[in-house]
């Protein structure tokens, strides 16, 4: 969602985005607040342009994101050299920022939330680039106790169908094959009696678009119209990203997920039972408050009985303004024995996606190059149907085809092989 947010500001602006903060004119930081260390790194790049901005005063500099949404007018006390604050669902007004501080040199914070022109500017798009993102929901509407979303990216605002159709042809028009629909809970997207499984068929039809993803689901808005589409529509990745957060019932309740175990997993098989190979990672938070050693070995028993493709784990971070902030100091997980759990799981999973990545030697998979290898340029780079990243030898014709690669090593992220003619 940030990287997607971050190529609008460069789309918002009439000028030539660079990495470069010497030659740059406007410097903006695009911010993350969903945990603590996020929100920190946001305050230690932005001190990075103190003497930059004392030494070049007609620079702009601005601070982007959540972290500006969730703090305000006391970053322009904190930071004196910052020239504006710009909440997430402010990109559309950025222009009229610049121009207001070049004319008047007045610092602004921008942080309204009912902004109309919510989804105007396309994300900058990188020629050449054969992925990319299209924001369909903005907010969220789900109040899981540990969570600043929906205090910093307000309220679920569903795209029009039309809209989310129209940017993704023109992506497709530009060279994009795979599209990704992006919301905070994509899968609750509906609009006018159309639901996230006929916005699936919909985009199912635009001609030249070869794979269809979606980031991230929510458990619950999981429906057998969702489900049929993924069967139904042959562009569909067969890779769901499915946040469990916890296997212990207490604390699904506690952080108000809205499901039990049970439910999870039994979703995982009526998802399993229409598409038989699909590859499901997740989201897990360790040491939410009151999490007991049994509560966590009901989650490494829930890792044990999905074995999930992938999982990103946290651990718990309060948030001002959440629920799970307010449990008292006897209440939260001691730090350590909370790190030796996430160690326990990451070493766990870490085990899953070695074996299932060797689980596909020998395979042919079907991958969509992307680019040159970061690694080594002699090899091209894709990923997999099921989202793994292959790496195989080729030239650059073939960036933006699908090809055919039969996998010969599985490592512990990425797998390599050789291009089958
Ligand atoms: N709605 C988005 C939210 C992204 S946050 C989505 O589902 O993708 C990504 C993950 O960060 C969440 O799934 C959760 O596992 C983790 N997370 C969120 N708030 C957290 C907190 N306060 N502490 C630790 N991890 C958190």
């Amino acid at each position: 969602m940030n990287e997607y947010d971050s190529d609008r500001i460069k789309n918002a602006l009439d000028a030539e985005p660079t990495d470069d903060p010497k030659k740059a004119d406007i410097i903006i930081i695009n911010t993350c607040a969903i945990r603590e260390k996020a929100d920190q790194k946001a305050f230690s790049s932005l001190g990075k342009f103190k003497s930059l901005k004392a030494n070049n005063p007609d620079k702009i500099v601005g601070i982007a994101g959540c972290v500006a949404q969730l703090y305000g007018e006391k970053l322009l006390k904190r930071m004196p050299h910052i020239d504006f604050v710009l909440g997430p669902r402010a990109i559309p007004k950025l222009p009229d920022i610049i121009s207001n501080i070049e004319r008047e040199k007045r610092r602004t914070v921008e942080t309204s939330y009912d902004i109309e022109e919510l989804f105007e500017i396309e994300p900058y798009h990188k020629e050449g680039k054969v992925t990319g993102f299209v924001s369909v929901q903005q907010g969220c509407n789900k109040r899981c106790t540990y969570c600043i979303v929906p205090q910093v990216r307000g309220n679920e605002v569903n795209r029009p169908l039309k809209d989310i159709l129209t940017e993704t042809t023109n992506l497709v028009n530009k060279g994009v094959r795979e599209i990704t629909f992006i919301g905070q809970t994509v899968n609750s997207w509906k609009e006018n009696g159309y639901k996230f499984g006929d916005l699936i068929r919909a985009a199912g039809e635009v001609e030249n678009l070869e794979r269809i993803r979606f980031t991230t689901s929510y458990p619950r808005d999981i429906t057998k119209r969702m489900i049929d589409a993924m069967k139904d529509v042959p562009q569909v990745c067969h890779h769901l990203h499915l946040p469990v957060q916890s296997g212990s019932d207490k604390v699904l309740s506690m952080m108000k997920r809205t499901y039990t175990r049970q439910w999870y997993t039994d979703t995982i098989s009526r998802l399993k039972d229409a598409v038989p190979d699909l590859s499901v990672s997740t989201d897990i938070i360790i040491g939410f408050p009151g999490e007991t050693g049994q509560d966590f070995e009901e989650t490494m028993s829930l890792m044990k009985e999905v074995e999930f493709e992938s999982s990103y784990s946290f651990k718990f971070s309060p948030r001002p303004g959440t629920a799970a902030a307010e449990y008292s100091a006897e209440e939260m997980v001691d730090p350590q024995i909370a790190s030796a759990r996430l160690s326990e799981l990451q070493a766990f999973q870490k085990d899953i996606t070695e074996k299932k990545n060797l689980s596909r030697v020998g395979l042919i998979e079907k991958v969509l190059v992307e680019g040159e290898s970061r690694n080594d340029p002699n090899f091209l780079s894709g990923r997999t149907d099921h989202n793994r990243i292959l790496n195989f030898k080729g030239t650059k014709e073939l960036v933006g085809k699908t090809v055919k690669v039969k996998v010969s090593e599985g490592l512990l992220n990425s797998l390599r092989g050789e291009l089958v003619v």
